[in-house]
């Protein structure tokens, strides 16, 4: 493909793009689990016409967009509240769990130095904790311990205290975590944390906007959010079950001095004084209005609507499954995650990523992961009236490959090109 010499027309521009998507992941048909999260059509009229307002702007000098300072300091406010931040919290929007994620570890990283004097700092994370916080302990030079987890998948507290040492600057669990969708045991592993003065993040990137919700719906939880003394920092995704657009994400810090490690000022330049909160130089406006956008149309009812759906969705995914012979659930996930495995007893005659391919050619989209080998669901609202077209296809795939293994073993929760 090279640049096309004359322009073309807006009508060419778009039957082209639209021809593109024609074999992209059919999320609009509740068939996609994960990486889009769809709150339905009239949501989608709210974001696309914000989008619209606010497409070109860019939050780099929010002194030139007064508009995005607000937008900012409201939805991090909206947030402190849902996630019972203290008088005095603060954060900043991101453009992903990634890069909240990516600066949580450095605001770890900075303390560590300023207040310990350490230069060789290490994290503690257990082996459920996202990619992104090895991503950031390659970005940012720390050492990271990665810890096994117990048989239901949660942090193993005793071996994380373990791996704790004079070094650690930070210590991770995750609301839920992603692998299985289990809520690691956030108060114990946070107690470790304060005990050796170092920073803990809850990454709540998945449950930020799901578990407030499940809360005020009447679900017991174990607390995980400010509630608990030693955490720290938090990220949540606006993206994922927030319902807004791609490209938004919180991260939240107990106080602004603990947040102050997180940014990066520098007054030696020719262009100016430079400023900034997280990665990012430009930062787009659309992903920032658009997730004000859809936190003011769901308000607290549309996110409780929208939650009961997708936990309920997930219940009835979790007992479809089981009712179905040779495939099982992994672990007991507590909000809107599902692993699906073969059932014990079933692995020679059911491999799962057979079941998983059968599943895409009648359009279903999961996640391959491993171990335990296994198709991962993020369930959200929209997979709601799909639900039992995809159980009743589940059956079906799991009989038809019985017996079958595919030869290629390979996963990609992400890719390069
Ligand atoms: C999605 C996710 C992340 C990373 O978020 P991105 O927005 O994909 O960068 C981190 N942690 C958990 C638990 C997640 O589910």
């Amino acid at each position: 493909m090279t640049l096309p010499k004359n322009g073309w027309s807006k009508q060419e521009v778009v039957a082209a793009m639209t021809e593109m998507r024609g074999s992209d992941a059919r999320w609009q048909d509740g068939r996609t689990f994960g990486m889009v999260y769809d709150a339905g059509p009239e949501a989608h009229e709210v974001v696309e016409a914000a989008a619209m307002l606010f497409l070109h702007d860019n939050a780099l000098n929010t002194k030139a967009f007064p508009s995005l300072a607000k937008i900012q300091s409201d939805v991090v406010g909206i947030a402190n509240g849902l996630l019972h931040a203290p008088e005095g919290a603060a954060g900043f929007m991101t453009s992903g769990g990634t890069e909240s994620i990516l600066m949580a570890v450095k605001a770890a990283r900075e303390r560590g130095r300023a207040e310990r004097g350490i230069t060789a700092p290490e994290m503690v994370v257990p082996i459920s904790a996202h990619a992104a916080f090895h991503k950031a302990a390659y970005y940012f030079g720390l050492e990271i311990h990665t810890v096994p987890v117990r048989e239901d998948y949660r942090a193993d507290v005793d071996a994380m205290a373990a791996a704790i040492n004079a070094n650690t600057v930070l210590v991770v669990g995750s609301a839920p975590q992603y692998p299985q969708g289990v809520v690691d045991p956030i108060g114990e592993l946070a107690a470790l944390a304060a005990a050796a003065g170092a920073n803990f993040h809850t990454d709540a990137c998945m449950g930020g906007f799901v578990l407030p919700f499940m809360e005020m719906l009447g679900y017991e939880l174990p607390l995980w959010d400010f509630r608990v003394e030693g955490v720290t920092s938090i990220s949540a995704d606006l993206h994922k079950l927030g319902y807004a657009p791609k490209g938004a994400s919180l991260i939240l810090h107990r106080s602004k001095e603990l947040r102050r490690y997180q940014t990066f000022v520098f007054d030696g330049w020719l262009g100016g004084f430079y400023a900034s909160p997280a990665m990012q130089g430009t930062r787009p406006a659309l992903p920032m209005a658009t997730a004000w956008a859809i936190l003011h149309h769901l308000g607290e009812d549309g996110y409780k609507r929208l939650t009961a759906t997708a936990v309920d969705t997930r219940k009835r995914m979790v007992d479809g499954i089981r009712a179905i012979d040779g495939v099982t659930v992994v672990g007991e996930p507590e909000a809107q995650l599902v692993a699906m495995c073969a059932a014990p007893g079933w692995e020679d005659r059911v491999d799962i990523f057979a079941v998983g391919d059968a599943l895409q050619q009648r359009g279903w989209f999961h996640d391959r992961q491993l171990p335990p080998e296994s198709l991962h669901s993020t369930v959200s609202a929209g997979n709601a009236p799909a639900l039992d077209q995809y159980l009743a296809d589940l059956r079906t795939c799991v009989a038809d490959v019985a017996g079958i293994r595919v030869d290629d073993r390979s996963t990609s929760y992400a890719t390069l090109e």
